[in-house]
């Protein structure tokens, strides 16, 4: 899919906040294509600041979304937290190649995400509905929720780690050591590098190979 965009200032049309420090900031996408999947840089007008941000919304939604976490002491996250509809932004790319192929059809996903690594995901299952996936979605809190009722619950492990609750009360790597790992599938980890280097391990160790493992680093 060919993706494009050639201007930088878009406007705010609202931030929706899913917990005290998570948020989906929507703005308008004027000529922006992008693939679900891929991230956009955002940051403030006039500045070289820019964050990259997975796109949390469907490519053929009229608007972008990304999903937020405020990181303590962070710039960005926090600048773009106070945005108010009709405040501008800038906006690059879209950039990224964590994208399904378009034969998707053919194959089983496993999606595998720490907070709001659960981003891309949101995308990729709205556009291509059908698609045969699994998703496990790792958070410390049970509060944090990231508006799942979006997905067939049928095909979610929420694993919550620091309190009880959740499907799995630990991480989202106990999850993959305590289930048959399904070399066939096509792996997609997203999140902290910590989580994914773990995975990785773990998914080569039972037999995955190395072409069917897919990884966007946040941090
Ligand atoms: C390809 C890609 C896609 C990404 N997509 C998303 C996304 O969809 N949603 C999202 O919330 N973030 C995403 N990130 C992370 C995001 O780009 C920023 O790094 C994050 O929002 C922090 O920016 P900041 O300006 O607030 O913090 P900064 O001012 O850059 O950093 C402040 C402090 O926080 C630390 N820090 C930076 N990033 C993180 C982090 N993620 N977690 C904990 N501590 C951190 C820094 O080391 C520093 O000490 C993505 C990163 C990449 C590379």
């Amino acid at each position: 899919m060919e993706t494009t965009t050639t201007r930088t200032t878009y406007t705010v049309h609202h931030v929706r906040w899913l917990t005290d420090s998570v948020y989906v900031l929507r703005f308008d996408r004027g000529d922006i294509t992008f693939a679900a999947g891929q991230y956009v840089s955002v940051g403030p007008t006039g500045t070289i600041d820019m964050r990259e941000y997975s796109v949390y919304s469907a490519p053929d939604e009229p608007w972008l979304e990304v999903l937020v976490k405020v990181v303590d002491g962070g710039y960005v996250s926090r600048f773009l937290s106070q945005l108010t509809p009709g405040d501008p932004l800038n906006v690059d790319g879209p950039f990224g190649f964590f994208t399904i192929d378009p034969d998707w059809r053919e194959h089983t996903y496993r999606f595998v995400a720490t907070g709001t690594g659960i981003s891309p995901f949101h995308a990729i299952t709205r556009a291509y509905p059908g698609i045969d996936f699994h998703l496990l979605h790792g958070t410390r809190r049970q509060n944090e929720r990231f508006e799942l009722e979006h997905y067939d619950a049928r095909r979610v492990t929420r694993c919550v780690s620091r309190e009880p609750g959740g499907d799995l009360h630990g991480r989202v790597t106990d999850a993959l050591r305590a289930e048959p790992i399904d070399a066939e599938a096509r792996y997609y980890l997203c999140g902290n590098c910590d989580m994914i280097y773990e995975a990785f391990d773990i998914l080569q160790d039972a037999g995955v190979p190395h072409a069917n493992l897919f990884a966007e680093v946040y941090f």
